[in-house]
């Protein structure tokens, strides 16, 4: 289970965010809770993550896909994902999931693209992608 990180692009993303084998993590902290978000993504948010990745790995059984993202995904979405794969190779447990990726641009290129946002405050997010 060779497991790198790879970059995937809004209309990727787009493409296969209906897949009931895909999640979407987003990782930043309390700008998701006066922001938007990508519907059906779940939240963990940076500051608490690696106490939380346990949590996350529990909620993401039967997803083989996860695209982390956060406000821009130069930072915090980058180095959540590189830390869930170094969890996910130190637990040896085989989740299934065999792409970690990270939304190129994040929130704001999502957004910024017009790309279909949601602004409901249940947590997790329960609209369908797209
Ligand atoms: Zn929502």
């Amino acid at each position: 289970m060779a497991r790198s990180l790879t970059y995937i692009t809004a209309s990727q993303l787009i493409a296969i965010a209906r897949n009931p084998r895909v999640a979407i993590v987003d990782v930043r902290d309390e700008e998701r809770s006066y922001d938007a978000h990508i519907a059906g993504s779940l939240h963990y948010a940076s500051d608490t993550f690696g106490e939380r990745m346990p949590d996350l790995l529990q909620a993401v059984k039967g997803k083989d896909t996860l695209v982390f993202h956060c406000a821009l995904s130069k930072v915090r979405g980058p180095s959540c994902a590189h830390m869930f794969l170094d969890y996910l190779t130190e637990v040896k447990e085989d989740a299934g999931i065999n792409k970690v990726m990270v939304l190129e641009r994040g929130f704001n290129g999502w957004h910024a693209s017009g790309r279909p946002v949601c602004r409901c405050t249940n947590a997790p997010c329960t609209s369908d992608s797209t």
